[in-house]
């Protein structure tokens, strides 16, 4: 296999993975090469803690370019904006095209806003997540000296976990009492991935916390300082957080590469493309056909070591071995305050500080790998 190339696009927790793995089991006479467009990638399960001001920055970020470095991988900081699949490029935002063999994408997803009237000018995606955390540090640093609203749109568990996490900063900053925070989502209960105690605990959790909830209130206009709703419901706020549903980036739809419905590339259970099997792809950005799962960090993650795997057996001309994920995952959803919940198919349980405990702990333990 001399004189391959295989690149990686997007530093993102299966790819964080892989390149660890290559740390450990180098691939010889290969040049690996991991375009990313943030040296420091953010990890999913401590983000809502950072907001929270629990951890910081280097806490929940895994530093790639050193990683790089200790793996024998060439890391180049750019954003990826095409593929020449006939020639078997990669199409850079600032550096010419980086020429692969085998290709593997793990670029997340951003929450989708197309739709809504003034939602990509005046509202805040969570995703990408460095542009989030300057909205973010930025209102902190101004904060308001007169009672304000923020809106956070999407009441999945990250939206909700979003609103309690700026809620418990708010309350170790002692300014809760002069910003209020509206969530709205558009279907009469949170949280629909998870079980009816999860949905209705942190439903419970919102109200005891001051959260203003709107449920059934599907955001039809953002203004500059106003969330509008189809319900003719309109409420001041600024600035707005968007935490809806994932969608896939533009690019790969361009691409060529065979996609599901929804724009994600449609991949076999080996993570490779249905339509090009010398490109992978894992995390938000693909979709297993033939056993799709819930777009969470929690999958991109179970993905890295066999995509790695495969990865290594595809540039030796080995046979691929298939993937299969998990039916039920564990979600420990933080609450702001040093709790967890638990969520387990139809169980719950919480929110506890020993669930919080170990989340902590689990996480840790996973952000340690990357410490260089
Ligand atoms: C507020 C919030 C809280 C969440 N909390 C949780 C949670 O607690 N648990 C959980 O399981 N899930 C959570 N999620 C979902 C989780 O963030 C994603 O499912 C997870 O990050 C997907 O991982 P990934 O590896 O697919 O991509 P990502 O983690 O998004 O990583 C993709 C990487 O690729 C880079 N990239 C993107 N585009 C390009 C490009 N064109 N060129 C080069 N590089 C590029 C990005 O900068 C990023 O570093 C949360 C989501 C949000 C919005």
């Amino acid at each position: 296999m001399t004189g391959l190339q295989l690149v990686l696009i997007g530093g993102g927790h299966a790819h964080a993975i892989v390149v660890e793995q290559l740390r450990k089991r180098p691939l010889a006479g290969v040049r690996v090469t991991l375009i990313s467009d943030t040296t420091h990638a953010p990890y999913s399960g401590m983000l809502p803690g950072h907001v929270a001001g629990f951890y910081d920055f280097e806490t929940c970020h895994i530093p790639l370019e050193p990683l790089c470095q200790k793996a024998g991988v060439e890391f180049y900081c750019d954003r990826a904006i095409g593929l020449d699949l006939e020639n078997q490029r990669v199409l850079c935002e600032q550096r010419p095209p980086v020429a692969f063999d085998w290709l593997s994408i793990d670029v997340g997803s951003t929450p989708a806003k197309t739709a809504v009237v003034g939602a990509a000018e005046n509202a805040i995606a969570a995703k990408p997540v460095p542009q989030f955390l300057a909205a973010w540090n930025q209102f902190l640093e101004q904060m308001p000296q007169t009672p304000q609203s923020i809106g956070i749109v999407g009441g999945g568990a990250g939206g909700v976990e979003l609103a309690l996490n700026m809620r418990g900063r708010f309350q170790q900053l002692g300014v809760a009492s002069q910003i209020a925070i509206h969530l709205f989502h558009r279907s009469d209960r949170l949280t629909p991935q998870h079980n009816r105690y999860v949905s209705q605990t942190l439903e419970k959790l919102l109200h005891q916390n001051g959260i203003q909830l709107h449920l059934e209130a599907e955001v039809k206009a953002i203004a500059p300082t106003q969330v509008i709703c189809q319900s003719g419901l309109s409420v001041e706020c600024h600035p707005v957080f968007w935490v809806t549903q994932a969608s896939a980036p533009d690019w790969i739809q361009a691409s060529g590469l065979a996609t599901d419905e929804r724009g994600f590339i449609a991949v076999n259970s080996n993570l490779q493309s249905l339509s090009h099997p010398r490109v992978f792809a894992a995390g938000d950005v693909a979709t297993l056909v033939d056993d799709p799962r819930p777009k969470a960090g929690v999958f991109a993650v179970r993905q890295g070591k066999p995509l790695g795997n495969n990865l290594q057996r595809a540039l030796s001309g080995q046979p691929l071995q298939p993937y299969s994920p998990q039916k039920r995952f564990l979600g420990l959803i933080g609450t702001g305050d040093k709790r967890a919940i638990a969520s387990w198919g139809p169980l719950g349980c919480g929110p506890y500080a020993g669930l919080w405990q170990w989340k902590d702990f689990l996480d840790r333990q996973f952000m340690a790998r990357f410490r260089c």
